[in-house]
């Protein structure tokens, strides 16, 4: 039976379909193919084909309430019927290039009109993307790149997913995400999780699967089940059945079963993750991911829309925490406008805090904008630092943030330097937030992103849990806070082990709360404490949780 690594509990069954490889640039020294007036005729049916293709699909949108993804769709197809795109591949047909060359300048020049006028418009430069590739998809007879598109529920299987792939998803459709790349802290296993959608990644040989197969993937064991009986389907889904039921039941403030407060947070991207972080139950953000909002962007976001963006999540929870990071550009999340694309090894650059040392403007301006924003709401705002390394990374950024007016300035441990000699850095940090994802990447030398590698990147790991133990006792040495922000406390065994370890808060993407908050309620302290001692003394990943889970009777009862 073929195995990956599953990184988004959940259970989903359907016949496989592939996301269609990218669309590569048409040969510039293309020919034109034939009689120029006939190939102008072609390009301009081509497109009206891609604009009803949009109009059905914006149709659809509207009709399912889905009025934002809607408007998108409308205006791409505002741009794929304007005539000046046909007329100027046309010109550039009668010059002898082919059609798709043609089609591809055209959109060129189109572009870098967009990108010219910055702001809304640079930020429609991937729509426009996204309607040359269709044309030339339908020109060249290639199936049209991106997401399936589907009215019947299918498994997604894909090499990768992009966070640009996130939008064409629909969760009601894709009933589970196979991919071969990506390891539990990758993108594909983020946006999985924030979707609620079971996923399986670093599967080898997944797209070798034929399309149409049915396939029962279980998003918890990374299992995936080829042409599966009716009754392993059933099993399967009574076992998920059963989780969800605890799951529900876990209502009210994270606390373990004798009284222990742990607080249950969301990891968000922007104001549009809060409703779906309150739906499951947040007790306010533990990791406010500001890149996020910048992504595909190619200029320095603005400091009135910041205090926008910081605002409208702060107002969303009065009276509780809201962590913000500042910007983590770079590596697995490069921002354009201020990343530099040449350096050999980037998950080791100038990223994170670090892009600050010598052009500090963008970073204080975040800070400005966030000290607006706390005087402004009602939320208890912290901000926090990524890829903080040493002392000097930490006196750096608390100076800045205090100086800007800040109350709350801590840091993220996800640099293993930063655990080990946490005992120092928590004189300089009002708190720690631990980030398993990339403290997994850089104990084990394993870039996040490279599936080939998802062995090493389990936060299972016994390396890691030996850093987070040091950092969380670095932290109560110094009576500061640690909490764990990083995609391993949405593993409901270990965030009880987390929380053994000395962890006081957990913030995961938010559909993990519900379950982690029913494995804290089914445990006492004491057993997180001694689950976590014996995770500590495992020599693999897997004895850690085995052992681990001797200790916590309720999950393992629920085969987790
Ligand atoms: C982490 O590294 O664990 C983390 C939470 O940050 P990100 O995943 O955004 O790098
Ligand atoms: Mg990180």
């Amino acid at each position: 039976m073929p195995k990956g690594v599953g990184v988004s509990a959940g259970v989903g069954v359907g016949p496989v379909r592939k996301m269609a490889a990218p669309i590569t640039e048409p040969d510039p020294n293309g020919q034109l193919n034939g009689d120029a007036s006939a190939e102008k005729a072609r390009v301009a049916a081509a497109t009206k084909a891609v604009s009803e293709d949009l109009q059905a699909r914006a149709d659809k949108a509207s009709s399912l309430g889905r009025d934002e993804a809607a408007e998108v769709l409308e205006a791409q197809i505002m741009m794929a019927s304007d005539p000046g795109l046909v007329d100027a591949a046309a010109a550039k047909m009668g010059e002898g290039l082919s059609a798709e060359r043609a089609i591809y300048e055209s959109f060129g020049t189109f572009r870098d009109m967009l990108a010219a006028a910055g702001g809304y418009m640079a930020g429609r430069v991937a729509d426009l993307d996204d309607i040359r590739d269709r044309v030339i998809a339908v020109l060249t007879g290639q199936p049209v790149p991106g997401i399936p598109e589907s009215d019947e529920p299918f498994v997604l299987v894909a090499e990768d997913l992009a966070p640009a792939d996130t939008a064409g998803i629909d969760a009601d459709i894709v009933t589970a995400i196979v991919t071969v790349q990506g390891g539990p802290t990758s993108h594909t296993a983020i946006l999985a999780r924030t979707m609620g959608i079971p996923a399986v990644v670093a599967m080898e040989g997944a797209t070798d699967v034929e399309t149409g197969t049915t396939v029962l993937v279980d998003g918890s064991s990374g299992e995936v089940t080829l042409s599966p009986a009716e009754e392993q389907i059933e099993r399967a889904k009574a076992v998920a059945a059963k989780r969800a039921a605890a799951a529900k039941a876990a209502t009210g403030p994270g606390a373990t079963k004798d009284g222990e407060r742990i607080s249950v947070l969301a990891n968000i991207g922007g104001p549009a993750d809060v409703a779906d972080a309150q739906d499951n139950g947040a007790e306010g953000v533990g990791l406010y991911r500001t890149e996020f909002l910048f992504l595909d962007r190619n200029d320095k976001p603005g400091f009135d829309e910041q205090v926008r963006a910081y605002q409208e999540v702060a107002d969303a929870f009065p009276n509780q925490k809201v962590v913000v990071r500042t910007l983590d550009a770079g590596a697995d999340k490069p921002l354009p406008f201020v990343n530099n694309d040449d350096e050999p090894n980037p998950a080791l650059g100038v990223r994170g805090l670090r892009l600050a040392f010598n052009h500090d403007d963008v970073l204080d301006e975040q800070l400005r904008a966030l000290a607006q924003v706390q005087s402004d709401s009602h939320a208890d705002l912290w901000v926090m630092a990524p890829m903080v390394a040493d002392l000097n990374d930490t006196k750096y950024f608390h100076d800045k943030a205090t100086t800007a007016g800040l109350n709350t300035a801590g840091i993220m441990i996800e640099v293993p330097s930063a655990a080990i000699t946490s005992a120092h850095l928590a004189k300089a940090a009002d708190f720690f937030s631990i980030g398993t994802n990339d403290l997994t990447q850089y104990a084990y030398a394993a870039d996040r992103q490279i599936g080939a590698l998802a062995r090493y990147q389990s936060p299972w790991q016994p390396g890691v849990l030996h850093l987070i133990a040091q950092a969380a006792q670095g932290a109560s040495v110094e009576d500061k806070v640690c909490g764990v922000c990083g995609e391993a406390a949405a593993d409901p065994v270990l965030a009880c082990v987390l929380v053994g370890l000395g962890v006081t808060s957990l913030s995961m993407s938010a559909p993990a709360i519900p379950m982690v908050k029913a494995a804290l309620a089914g445990h006492t302290l004491e057993q997180c404490r001694n689950a976590a001692d014996v995770a500590l003394g495992g020599a693999t990943a897997e004895d850690a949780k085995e052992a681990a889970l001797a200790h916590l009777p309720e999950l393992r009862e629920l085969g987790l």
